[in-house]
């Protein structure tokens, strides 16, 4: 079989592996503690649910406009001005199937070959690969645990050439459970704004904020920022609608339009009656979603504390998103090997930061009830103290 050189330069996800494996000892009847999750254990809301069944009762089941409906994009246009003090006319939203895809078809709306993407790494995995699926090449800028696993606006600028247009910020980040400050984002929003190179902020984690942090978006920071910012956020995460798949971006108006060809092209509008749900989520009660953050919060901190205590590891306490990312290079392991024998002798599934650009790392999810948090940390301290 002839494959594209686009699919083939595609590299294999290196947590199936691990994920795959876990199943299989899962399905023997092994009990494993999996610490891989990027999705909230929670079920969606009623209140969203019943939007959507509302709507395919109503018979709300037909083609839509490709970039969403003008109720949800509205309510999208409503939540970036208030949330975010972002200031987005409807004709600048775009709703897809996911954050995932919002972020791949900003990055194929705007990159191209001869092109360089900047990602701080650790990075979210998919990013490099969207990149080169767009012809374009990734250029990782390796971030410091000392820094809070943060890009300075200093290594942005180093990093910088030519050939760069575009620089891929996540905060809060995954792995990293990073949280940029406003200054931070200011000094590389103006680092950006000097070569006019793109932003895409990816703000999926936004409400999943910890110890007082405050989530910034950079394109409420200045004109030029705005200029150059693509943002993109979803339901996934804050409402933990994850199989509903629902995302979207607040564009400049030439790539909103290059977008929504894309999509009108490729994947059409996203699921019909998902959107009436996603207003529903918008504009309804707020409280379960306080009520999934304040147990991820209390989850956040028992791990932590755990993972704090135990000798030859570190971690630099997470302000956002759900993860742990902990450094266990003074083990003397490779990430995957790590996992691997934490798997087969621990009975505990985690991710190895190889995955993310880093091999320092290992990243833990306390999207999983706390008891099994317990369990599996008391066999992950074990396990370390073996080692
Ligand atoms: N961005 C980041 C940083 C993520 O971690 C994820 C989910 N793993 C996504 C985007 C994609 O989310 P969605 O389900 O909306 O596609």
């Amino acid at each position: 079989m002839q494959l594209s050189s686009r699919a083939s330069s595609l590299t294999p996800s290196l947590t199936l592996s691990i994920d795959s494996k876990a199943k299989a000892m899962k399905s023997e009847g092994i009990d494993v503690c999996g610490f891989g999750a990027g999705e909230p254990d929670f079920d969606t809301p009623e209140h969203i649910k019943a939007a959507a069944i509302a709507a395919l009762e109503a018979g709300f089941t037909k083609y839509t406009p490709s970039s969403g409906i003008p109720e949800l994009r509205q309510a999208i246009a409503d939540k970036f001005l208030i949330d975010n003090g972002i200031d987005y006319k409807p004709s600048q939203i775009i709703v897809s199937d996911g954050a995932k895809h919002s972020c791949y078809n900003a990055i194929l709306a705007t990159c191209q070959p001869g092109d360089e993407v900047i990602i701080p790494a650790p990075y979210w995995l998919s990013y490099p690969e969207m990149v080169r699926l767009a012809g374009a090449d990734p250029v990782f800028v390796h971030t410091k645990e000392e820094n809070g696993w943060k890009l300075t606006s200093d290594e942005f600028e180093n990093a910088m050439t030519p050939r760069t247009k575009m620089i891929i910020l996540n905060s809060p980040g995954n792995p990293t459970g990073a949280v940029y400050t406003k200054e931070e984002l200011d000094s590389i929003g103006k680092v950006a704004a000097e070569e006019e190179i793109l932003i895409l902020s990816d703000e999926i984690y936004e409400k999943l904020v910890y110890d007082g942090a405050e989530h910034v978006s950079v394109a409420s920071l200045s004109k030029q920022a705005y200029d150059l910012t693509i943002t993109v956020n979803g339901f996934s995460k804050s409402y933990a609608m994850t199989g509903w798949r629902l995302g979207y971006m607040g564009a400049p108006e030439a790539i909103a339009r290059a977008v929504d060809s894309i999509q009108s092209h490729s994947t059409s509008n996203p699921c019909s009656f998902a959107q009436k749900g996603a207003i529903a989520a918008l504009k309804g009660d707020q409280q379960p979603l306080s009520d999934m953050h304040d147990e991820f919060d209390m989850r956040r901190n028992y791990m932590f504390d755990r993972i704090s205590k135990i000798p030859n590891i570190s971690a630099v306490k997470p302000l956002g998103a759900f993860y742990v990312l902990v450094n266990i290079s003074q083990l003397g392991l490779t990430s995957q090997n790590f996992a691997d024998r934490l798997l087969s002798k621990a009975n505990v599934a985690i991710v190895p930061g190889a995955a993310f650009g880093d091999d320092r790392t290992v990243r833990l999810s306390y999207a999983t009830s706390i008891d099994i948090i317990k369990k599996g940390l008391d066999r992950f301290q074990d396990f370390c103290r073996t080692l």
